[in-house]
């Protein structure tokens, strides 16, 4: 790690919090919080972990750009244009939905503006081609080199940065929940876990294409698959940052009682969905679940 990128220190290991909740002890289970929004006071969570990687082996090949995609509520657009503020790193966002040009931006991307990100708004048609080499090229040809990151943030580094999440639980969970949405932080989480615990990844989105997408990013930065995981389907609330009145109704009891308000998006459904699991007998008595808590 380069003196330049001490900006990006952290808060590691997060803490490890549990929480007594009657409704998960009357089936056997505890409960403990993975604190990962307190890693970093601008760059939160499962982000920090998978940024701070690319960002090192950015600045180690000496860029000074870097360059993303995201959708227009994209946490990961928002998180590197704040890295690359701190890091003195141009950067450039490349957003789903040339519709979006000329609208007043939402909060995610007028953040991300304001942290400096030039924000560049692709039709969906190519948006979707973006990892071929020639739209790739045509874009860095149009905004100038920069280091590329992935949609969501997650590549081989990515997911080796999460992989120390899995550590810092070690042998401390039965049982460790995370949210998925491009499935990065699932495929670092179960290989970095003890060889006991596994990993529930908890969809925020339909579609069915995680379990091959965790394997295809373990392949990737670990030559195969690792660790014991899985992916439980059925808590999406009708897709991606959408909800439901139980979702909603669940979480504002979850911070009633536990003073930690989830982030709607991704952290709320991953804890419905484990006490939906633990209600529905998944977790035999005894069981320790520590819950990610990614952002
Ligand atoms: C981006 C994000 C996730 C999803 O991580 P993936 O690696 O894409 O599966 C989960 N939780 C929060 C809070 C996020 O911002």
């Amino acid at each position: 790690m380069t003196g330049t990128t001490t900006a990006l220190d952290a808060a590691v290991p997060t803490p490890l919090q549990e929480v007594a909740d009657e409704r998960l002890a009357r089936h056997g289970v505890r409960l403990l919080l993975k604190r990962e929004d307190l890693v970093h006071p601008l760059l939160p969570g499962n982000k920090y972990r998978k940024l701070r990687p690319n960002l090192a082996a950015a600045v180690a090949a000496g860029h000074t750009a870097l360059l993303t995609f995201g959708g227009a509520y994209s946490n990961h657009l928002r998180a590197t244009a704040a890295a690359g503020r701190l890091l003195g790193l141009r950067t450039v966002g490349v957003v789903r939905g040339e519709e979006l040009a000329g609208r007043p931006l939402n909060p995610s991307l007028a953040a991300a503006a304001a942290d400096g990100m030039l924000l560049h708004f692709a039709d969906r048609a190519t948006y979707r081609r973006k990892a071929e080499p020639e739209v790739l090229a045509a874009l860095l040809d149009r905004f100038g080199p920069a280091y590329v990151v992935p949609e969501g943030g997650s590549n081989a580094a990515a997911v080796r940065g999460c992989a120390e999440v899995g550590s810092e639980i070690g042998d401390a969970a039965d049982v460790v929940a995370v949210a998925c949405g491009t499935g990065g932080t699932l495929a670092g989480l179960a290989a970095g876990l003890a060889p006991g615990a596994e990993a529930v990844g908890i969809a925020v989105l339909r579609g069915g294409f995680l379990p091959g997408e965790v394997l295809r990013l373990q392949q990737e930065a670990f030559g195969g698959r690792r660790g014991r995981w899985r992916v439980a389907d059925g808590f999406h609330h009708g897709g991606f940052a959408r909800g439901t009145p139980e979702l909603a109704a669940f979480a504002a009891e979850f911070a009633a009682r536990h003073g930690l308000d989830p982030e709607p998006v991704y952290v709320a459904k991953m804890l419905y969905g484990v006490y939906a699991l633990a209600a529905g007998g998944a977790f035999a008595p005894g069981t320790r679940v520590a819950a990610v808590v990614t952002g």
